[in-house]
């Protein structure tokens, strides 16, 4: 017997010990079992030359060392992959002892907190909340409002148009008519919203804002009325009582109309920073609903009257949150608004 079984099966107890991944195992596999030029399989080709009387023999001793190759492979092969789940094990552990990751949270923008408060004070002075359109045809725009053809505020310098009769509404005065059309008196609404005009941004100023309008229509309503409204909105608004002033003003779809200021609550009247020395701070324009406007939106002006009333939120929101620049409300900048 010519082939040395023992030093086969020692060489590969030697090469089998050494070998380190999935790699090398399956180079080990082809070199000892591989079916054209394997170690083993080179043996098994002997097995025809040798003489009939050693056969039994060299088979017994084949049949041992290809079971040592292939038990010495399995083994192996399974306390490589046992390796790997334990590799894999710790790399997807989950140290719970590490710090976690902050969840950033957001909040509402400064102008809809405000905005919500607004809405919450006059839904428990029993308004309802309307909405209306972003864009709105002349007719609502304008006309409904007492704002004929030839009037200044239709000059396509204050007002953005998207076509000849479609205009993105310049205040949210255009709900009122939707009210109006929709529902019989007695009606109280507030209709919160954007409006759009064609200024240039300043500190003060930006082509977008927002704007509450307030309107109240039924039998025998009158500027006490009115008066009263504004004083509950301040006193609830602020939490202080306020007294509120009116001063003559125009505007043509009110009649009379006014503008509405508070009393500043950081002075009582005296003059300081937060009022600029008046003792009084500016909210909105108001008046009694001109009966045109009534007649157009079809409620007979004999039988009903109402006030209006209408105030940005943003500037509002500027004097609340002591802002010098109301641009900061829409720059977007986290740093503005987390701080709310
Ligand atoms: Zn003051």
């Amino acid at each position: 017997m010519s082939t040395n079984f023992d030093g086969l099966q020692a060489q590969f107890e030697n090469e089998v010990a050494s070998v380190a991944d999935a790699e090398s195992l399956r180079a080990l596999r082809d070199r000892w079992l591989g079916r054209k030029a394997g170690l083993v399989t080179d043996v098994r080709k002997q097995m025809g030359s040798i003489p009939a009387g050693d056969r039994a023999a060299f088979g017994k001793a084949f049949n041992a060392l290809q079971q040592v190759v292939e038990t010495g492979l399995e083994r192996v092969g399974q306390e490589l992959s046992q390796r790997e789940n334990s590799a894999l094990i710790e790399r997807e552990t989950l140290d719970v002892t590490l710090p976690g990751r902050d969840v950033t949270m957001g909040h509402e923008h400064p102008v809809t907190i405000l905005r919500r408060k607004i809405e919450d004070i006059f839904v428990r002075m029993g308004y309802s909340v309307e909405d209306g359109p972003e864009i709105e045809t002349t007719f609502f725009n304008f006309d409904a409002l007492n704002i004929p053809e030839g009037h200044p505020a239709r000059e396509s310098q204050d007002t953005m148009y998207v076509s000849e009769d479609l205009a993105l509404r310049s205040q949210t005065s255009t709900v009122q008519i939707h009210a109006m059309q929709r529902r019989t008196p007695p009606l109280r609404v507030i209709a919160p919203g954007r409006v759009f005009r064609r200024d240039t941004p300043d500190a003060t100023h930006n082509p977008m804002f927002f704007q509450v309008e307030g309107l109240n229509v039924g039998e025998g309503i009158t500027l006490a009325d009115l008066r009263g409204t504004c004083e509950e909105f301040v006193r609830q608004l602020f939490g202080a009582e306020a007294p509120v002033r009116f001063r003559a003003s125009y505007f043509p779809f009110v009649e009379p109309g006014c503008e509405f200021d508070y009393q500043c609550f950081v002075c009582k009247g005296d003059g300081c920073r937060v009022c600029k020395g008046s003792g009084w701070i500016e909210m909105g324009g108001a008046g009694m609903v001109h009966p045109q406007v009534l007649r157009t939106a079809g409620i007979d002006p004999e039988l009903f009257s109402g006030f209006a009333f209408g105030f940005g939120i943003d500037r509002l929101a500027a004097r609340q949150f002591d802002l010098d620049d109301i641009r900061l409300l829409y720059s977007n900048d986290l740093r503005f608004l987390e701080q709310f």
